[in-house]
């Protein structure tokens, strides 16, 4: 039976399809690959060159690892199955973004978006999903509008660096952003498990990475404690418990004073800074006032701001965007507090890729 058409997760929760008892070799750790190709018989600098062809070569099938005998890959064809995404949809913004939609094996979708660098050079940042939907419920967010569908496995959350990186071509992603569709650390293990595999294996520097929080204080402290110790940042988007709680329903259960806690005491590497982000939505939490609010929030902080101007999504809340005056006000205020402040341009709106945009859906 094709692997394609198998529609439990749980299926897949031991690493094998349980129909064809074939093993998903990108489910497996380094340690568990390495057992893996042993047990059939093979020397270990096999799994070094499986890896290698997995994970750098990007090899969506034993065919193309040419370098490995005929009966070996024949072995393995019997025994393995290498998980990949297909490629529903692609659609590409006049600034060069380009969203894709990538069809999971039981039939859901997720989205991952790659924005340029610079304006025409093929250097990318990638912004991943860790997620189907999201369980949080912010008010701006579109993902957030669609309910929690389910958690992704670790291979899943790979796997949309591996297709990206064949989709691009001769393009180079530079940086991994968790900050498509879903709350990272609500998906703890298997986040941890993919950041594992796209550092160890693909080899992305853990300072080229970032995982982006609204703000769960048990997984800030989790994440502190067990790492790995990529980029931080945390969705701050109010400056009071009262505005924040109402855009963002987890404010209740940790609100700012907690929050802030637990990143004031995050281990952070030596020069590394927390990135705050920060949406500007007109006259919700767009002062002069809520700006001096955040840089007493961030006193004592090693912090840098992401100023986001609000991305309107078709939605019936009734939000609206900050004027550019009050979004350059806001910036001006917190920069001279002596914190970095950057207005993120939001690239990609026009094929509905810019952030808070994602929602994945094939009809
Ligand atoms: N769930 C995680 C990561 C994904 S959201 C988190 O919330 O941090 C990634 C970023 O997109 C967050 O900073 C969020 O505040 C922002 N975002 C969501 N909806 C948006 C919108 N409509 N306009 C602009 N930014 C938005
Ligand atoms: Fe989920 Fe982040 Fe969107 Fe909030 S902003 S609903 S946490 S994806």
């Amino acid at each position: 039976m094709p692997v394609g058409f198998i529609y439990s997760n749980e299926t897949y929760a031991l690493g094998y399809n349980i129909y064809s008892m074939k093993t998903n070799l990108r489910s497996l750790s380094k340690t568990e690959l390495i057992q893996f190709i042993e047990q059939m018989g093979q020397k270990p600098y096999r799994a070094k060159q499986i890896i290698n062809w997995l994970y750098k070569r990007l090899a969506n099938s034993f065919d193309e690892m040419t370098d490995l005998s005929k009966e070996f890959r024949a072995d393995l064809e019997k025994k393995a199955y290498i998980s990949n995404l297909t490629l529903l949809q692609k659609q590409v913004s006049r600034d060069g973004t380009e969203k894709f939609l990538f069809g999971l094996e039981d039939g859901e979708s997720i989205e991952s978006v790659v924005i340029p660098n610079t304006k025409g050079e093929a250097s990318y940042s990638l912004c991943i999903s860790s997620q189907v939907g999201c369980a949080m419920k912010c008010l701006f967010c579109r993902t957030g509008g669609l309910g929690l569908k389910r958690n992704l496995r670790s291979y899943e959350i790979v796997n949309q660096v591996i297709s990206s990186k064949r989709l691009i071509g001769k393009g180079e992603i530079t940086n991994i952003v968790f900050m498509g569709m879903g709350e990272p650390f609500n998906n703890f293990k298997e986040v941890r498990d993919a950041l594992m595999k796209i550092t160890e294996l693909i080899g992305y520097s853990k300072r080229k990475i970032t995982v982006s929080t609204s703000g769960i204080v048990p997984g800030i402290k989790k994440f502190g404690d067990e790492g790995p110790d990529v980029n931080l940042a945390i969705s701050l988007n109010a400056s009071t418990d009262e505005s924040r709680t109402m855009i963002m329903p987890i404010n209740k259960k940790y609100p700012l004073e907690n929050l802030m806690k637990a990143c004031r005491e995050f281990p952070l590497a030596p020069r590394r800074r927390i990135t705050f982000e920060y949406v500007l939505i007109g006259d919700i939490n767009d002062s002069s006032e809520d700006a001096r609010r955040v840089t007493s929030l961030l006193k004592d902080i090693r912090a840098k701001v992401n100023l986001i101007p609000f991305n309107p999504v078709g939605s019936s809340t009734g939000l609206k965007k900050s004027s550019e005056g009050r979004v350059l006000k806001f910036q001006d205020i917190i920069n001279k507090a002596g914190i970095t402040t950057m207005i993120r341009k939001s690239k990609g709106s026009d094929i509905s890729a810019a952030c808070g945009q994602l929602k994945a859906g094939y009809k």
